[in-house]
């Protein structure tokens, strides 16, 4: 039996206020602790958004309440709520700014309205930024010019993270993280039978796409660019992902963990950038308390298949379906307490603490 230290995981969508039919505060974090991850960073994107006093304590609230592992929430920036969200910085895991693709109240539709953020936010406070190829590099630059930390999320494609190795090498503060999905799933064939147990195209729908081999390459071959490993855990109903519309996003609290075992198994990664990328960057990146006697207990040699129907998020599928995997988490104890035990979770709503209180 391997002890790791409990999986921080920076990038989760709860779902809740507003959609819990896909997932909540209890199912997200009954995954949570499933998957081996012990703290997690909400997204904002809720309905309501969260992007002020008001809608940060409705989602905070319902944390308190139902939340089985630790958290912290973030506040999105919209368009003229910079003074707002710098004054509850302290209070959050971070600013959220959404610089691609996004619509309602968090659209920032240009580049002027990026500068109050980046002049009022404190810059010890973390800022992560949804930007993709060029934009990430125009946020890069706003990093430069306002001398302070960026945090880019689900890098996937070679000319970001080589925009980002060279921004490191000038001594931008900019540190990254890449998502399970573009590190082990490639963009298929148009007549490839799909993914996710299912040939439906909506199972593929994911933002940032799934990308090209060459892509997936580079991401492999500059690991050590790479800060942190993050789900972008974003549930949609496997009837939402199979209608006519189907919204962008896949689950990945509960597969995260063992995925990376099984790289680590297959010699592509050592256990140290497990820690260093799921543990020790993104606390030291988002400042994260330590969680004391907190560790999860892994049998490294537990072969198993990833199967939707085993899994605690509401949203019924993964796009694992299937998978062969080795790596399987037994135990997870979090603040002294056994929280999940052999498939079981053993930690009650409410358990869960709120690390920026
Ligand atoms: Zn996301």
């Amino acid at each position: 039996m391997l002890k790791l230290p409990g999986l921080i995981d920076p990038h989760v969508h709860v779902r809740e206020p507003g959609q819990t039919h896909k997932e909540d505060w209890d199912t997200a974090t009954q995954a949570a602790l499933a998957g081996g991850v012990t703290m997690i960073l909400a997204m904002p994107n809720t309905k309501p958004p969260i992007f002020d006093a008001a809608t940060l304590d409705l989602a905070l609230a319902a944390a308190k309440q139902k939340a089985r592992c630790d958290y912290a929430q973030f506040l999105g920036a919209g368009p003229d709520n910079a003074d707002i969200a710098a004054s509850l910085a302290p209070r959050a895991a971070g600013l959220k700014m959404y610089l691609d693709s996004t619509f309602g109240e968090l659209r920032l539709d240009d580049m002027t309205l990026w500068t109050p953020h980046f002049q009022k936010f404190p810059k010890n406070a973390p800022m992560v930024m949804h930007s993709e190829s060029r934009t990430m590099a125009a946020a890069i630059l706003f990093a430069a010019i306002y001398d302070r930390p960026i945090h880019i999320a689900h890098v996937s494609l070679k000319e970001e993270i080589l925009l980002i190795k060279a921004a490191k090498e000038r001594g931008i503060k900019v540190t990254c993280e890449v998502c399970p999905q573009h590190l082990f799933l490639v963009s298929p064939s148009p007549n490839s039978k799909g993914i996710g147990g299912g040939s439906r195209k909506g199972r593929l729908e994911v933002r940032p796409r799934l990308a090209d081999q060459k892509d997936v390459d580079a991401l492999w071959a500059n690991l050590d660019v790479i800060d942190c490993f993050a789900t972008d855990h974003a549930p949609h109903t496997l009837e939402e992902k199979d209608s006519e519309n189907p919204p962008p996003g896949f689950p990945g609290l509960e597969t995260l963990l063992p995925l990376l075992l099984t790289a680590a198994n297959d010699g592509r990664l050592t256990m140290d950038d497990i820690i260093q990328k799921s543990v020790t960057n993104p606390r030291r990146i988002f400042n994260l308390p330590e969680q004391p006697e907190t560790w999860v207990e892994v049998d490294e040699n537990a072969a198993f298949e990833i199967k939707a129907a085993e899994q605690f998020t509401r949203c019924g599928w993964t796009p694992f379906e299937g998978w062969k995997v080795k790596g399987k988490v037994r135990k997870v104890v979090l603040r002294g307490r056994t929280v999940f035990d052999d498939g079981k979770i053993l930690a009650e709503a409410g358990y869960g603490r709120n690390v920026r209180v």
